[in-house]
This record gives C-alpha cells, sequence and structure tokens, in this order.
C-alpha cells in the first residue's frame, strides 16, 4: 500500500480543491435547477466545460457525434489520467442521481490534479470528460467506440449513494423500445372490429412477471408504457413504453434477451397486433479495478471517509461507466450524500443532491479522485499493478452488443 508519491501532493490537491469549493458548488447547483435530460444537457455541458476551460484545459466540444459531449485535455506527455463527468438528470425527476455531483467532482479533481502536477512540475496528461446520457443513451459508448480511454493508464468517476464504499457494481443492462399496432373501433358498437393493442401489453407484461421467477437472482427486468390509449370508448389501436433487462454478465443477459423478445412477439400474436421492438443501447457489467480501488480505500480514510459494509452486487444499477471499464482500468467509487435508505431515484435523493452534505461530499470525492490520479501518475509500481489488474480481467465481448437478435 505504500508509494513513492509525497504526501506534499495531497496538500497541494486539497488547496486547490477548497480554492475551488464555491465555484464547483455553484456550477453544481445550476447544473441541477437545469435538469437536462440525456442528450439536451445543452446549457449544463456549457457552464461546465467553460469552468474547465478557465483553468488552462484546451477543450472540445460536440465529440463523437454528440453535440452535448466534450473532453478537455491539459498536458502533452506522460501518464494519462481522465476523470469524467455526467450531468444528464431523470425523465420527471430532475437531478435525481445527483450526476450534477458527478459533474463538479470530476471537474474538480482533474483542476486540483493539473494545478498540483504544474506545480511540482511533473509531465503528465489529465483529461475532464463529458459524457452525456448516462441515464439512457448511454454516452460513453461512442467515446468507448471512438478510443477516447483506450491510451488512459487510469480513468475516475464517483457516484454519489446513500453508503460509502471503494467499489460500486452494476449489471449489464439492455434498454428496449416497443410498439404494439392494432386497430380502433368502437368499444361498445364495434369490439369485435377492433385489435386491442393494449391487450398485447398485457399479455407482454404479464408474461414478463410470469417469466421473473425464472431468473437468476442477479437478473431485473423492468419497464413502462408511455402511451396506452387515447379514450375508453375506443379500442386502442396503439400502445408504447420502454423496458430495461439487466443481469451481471453479459452472455447471462444475451439469453435473457432472446426469450424477451419471445415474450413480446407470442403477446403480438396472440392479439393480432403488430409489433416493433428495437433493442437499443447495451451497458456491459462495470470492471472495478482491484489496484484503484484498494488506492480508494486508502485516500477515503485519508480524507476521514469509513467505508460502509458492502455485499457485494446487492442493491445495483446500471452504468456505461461499465463500457469504459473495458476500455481502461476504471473505478466508480461510491461517497454517501442521504441516510441509508435514501437511495437513488427519489425525491428524497434529489433533494440530497442540492445538500450541504452532498455539496461536501462532491469535493472530499474530487479530492479522493484527485489523490487516486496522483497515486496512478506518480508511482510507476502503482501504474503497473492498476495495467496488470486490468489486463488479467476478463476481456470485453463485443460481438453480441447491439446485435437487435
Ligand atoms: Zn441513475
Ligand atoms: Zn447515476
Amino acid at each position: 500500500m505504500t508509494t513513492t508519491v509525497p504526501v506534499e501532493i495531497h496538500q497541494a490537491i486539497h488547496d486547490a480543491t477548497s480554492a475551488g469549493a464555491d465555484e464547483l458548488i455553484s456550477t453544481s447547483r445550476a447544473i441541477h435547477a437545469l435538469a437536462e435530460i440525456g442528450f439536451e444537457e445543452y446549457e449544463s455541458s456549457r457552464i461546465l466545460s467553460g469552468v474547465i476551460e478557465q483553468h488552462g484545459f484546451h477543450v472540445e466540444r460536440g465529440i463523437s457525434g454528440m453535440p452535448t459531449a466534450f473532453v478537455a485535455r491539459q498536458g502533452n506527455t506522460g501518464p494519462h489520467v481522465a476523470f469524467v463527468c455526467e450531468y444528464d438528470a431523470l425523465r420527471g425527476l430532475g437531478h435525481a442521481c445527483g450526476h450534477n455531483l458527478i459533474a463538479t467532482s470530476s471537474a474538480g479533481a482533474g483542476i486540483a490534479l493539473a494545478r498540483a502536477l504544474k506545480a511540482g512540475g511533473v509531465d503528465a496528461r489529465v483529461s475532464i470528460v463529458g459524457a452525456p446520457a448516462e441515464e439512457g443513451g448511454g454516452g460513453k459508448i461512442p467515446l468507448c467506440h471512438d478510443g477516447l480511454f483506450d491510451d488512459c493508464d487510469a480513468v475516475l468517476i464517483f457516484h454519489p449513494s446513500d453508503r460509502t464504499a471503494s467499489v460500486q457494481y452494476a449489471l449489464a443492462c439492455t434498454h428496449w423500445e416497443w410498439t404494439f399496432r392494432g386497430k380502433a373501433a368502437h368499444a361498445a358498437g364495434h369490439p369485435d372490429h377492433g385489435i386491442n393493442a393494449l391487450d398485447a401489453f398485457v399479455h407482454a407484461y404479464n408474461g414478463v412477471s410470469l417469466w421473473r421467477q425464472q431468473l437468476r437472482d442477479d437478473a431485473r427486468v423492468h419497464g413502462f408504457i408511455i402511451e396506452g390509449g387515447t379514450a375508453p370508448n375506443i379500442i386502442p389501436e396503439l400502445t408504447r413504453g420502454e423496458y430495461l433487462t439487466r443481469a451481471r454478465d453479459g452472455e447471462y443477459l444475451r439469453t435473457m434477451n432472446l426469450r424477451f423478445r419471445a415474450i413480446f412477439e407470442a403477446a403480438a400474436r396472440a392479439t393480432g397486433c403488430e409489433l416493433q421492438l428495437d433493442e437499443r443501447e447495451t451497458y456491459l457489467d462495470l470492471r472495478s479495478n482491484a489496484v484503484l480501488a484498494e488506492r480508494a480505500s486508502l485516500h477515503l480514510a485519508g480524507v476521514g471517509l469509513k467505508e460502509d459494509r458492502v455485499v457485494p452486487w446487492e442493491r445495483t444499477g446500471s452504468t456505461d461507466v461499465g463500457d469504459v471499464s473495458y476500455a481502461a482500468p476504471t473505478l466508480h467509487p461510491e461517497f454517501a450524500i442521504a441516510d441509508p435508505g435514501i437511495g437513488p431515484h427519489t425525491h428524497g435523493f434529489r433533494d440530497a443532491a442540492l445538500s450541504a452534505r452532498g455539496e461536501q461530499a462532491m469535493l472530499q470525492a474530487a479530492e479522493v479522485l484527485a489523490r487516486i490520479g496522483a497515486d496512478v501518475i506518480l508511482d510507476p509500481d502503482v501504474r503497473r499493478r492498476v495495467r496488470d489488474a486490468f489486463l488479467t480481467q476478463p476481456q470485453h465481448r463485443t460481438d453480441w452488443t447491439g446485435s437487435g437478435e
């Protein structure tokens, strides 16, 4: 656990984070108030990248075909550490996942680390990446496909939570969009002339619900209906919505997705409806780098935070940071911003993302991420062990994602 990293760098990181605290907090609040959803985070991206630019980073906006994505770079040679920002809100629930805090902690970490390295005369590369649409759409997937993270020695990002842990677990996940098309008719006068698209969805919903008992413990499948008809006296002619299928590994998710499609096709056949079922993006499972996690545990203690006991794979979601973790050594620790039980995607968590406790955690996360980055850049032994751990993890499966099958 010992390293050759001088302790002065930690003080320099702490000083830089403290000096930038007001700016980071006001930026976080502004993004929280904007609450822009995936791929529509124009103002959030503009404000955030503007702050980063003022701290000496060269910013490239609109990368990988996404107007709200950006990469900010400082340094031309040496080891490379990237911090990833998210800034999308949830549909209908605002910043109830606390991505406003992710945005500013990663920006703060990159700014503080670059400043500390510069003061120490160290040649290194620090990137701050703006990744849109984590809550659906998966902005990190095109960034990965374009190789943005390929030369990174470490990629770091924190997530707010109701617990503090150096390692977060996240399931592989496929996003589906479904539409049933039937035929409208007078629901009383000519019901026999109609084809009921709501019945098709009810069949599919029940089919999924029965299937759930047969799934492995780690699997999840859940969805909702956006459009379910237009009036009670018309046989619904169109219903549509979305679903997510999830599992710990991509192989099992692939088998789930075949069955999921079969259930929807059966519902269409049973009711005479037409089905359009689009398999959208798939997020890979999250592979946490064990050596980066070891550094995180050390630095969590270093800033006075105690790690909660976490049962692996218990109470987990999904993230496109999973895709990043197959491209480069990655860590995505969690920091508590609320009491246990007040988790993401709730009204209480949205409030926590704007609270003094949340903002304090954001600043601590910036400091911890920057310290981990400093270890990777300044200690060749840490860097080598991080790389070795990455290379011995299972390798990326590319043959099944987005297949539509
Ligand atoms: Zn979320
Ligand atoms: Zn989130």
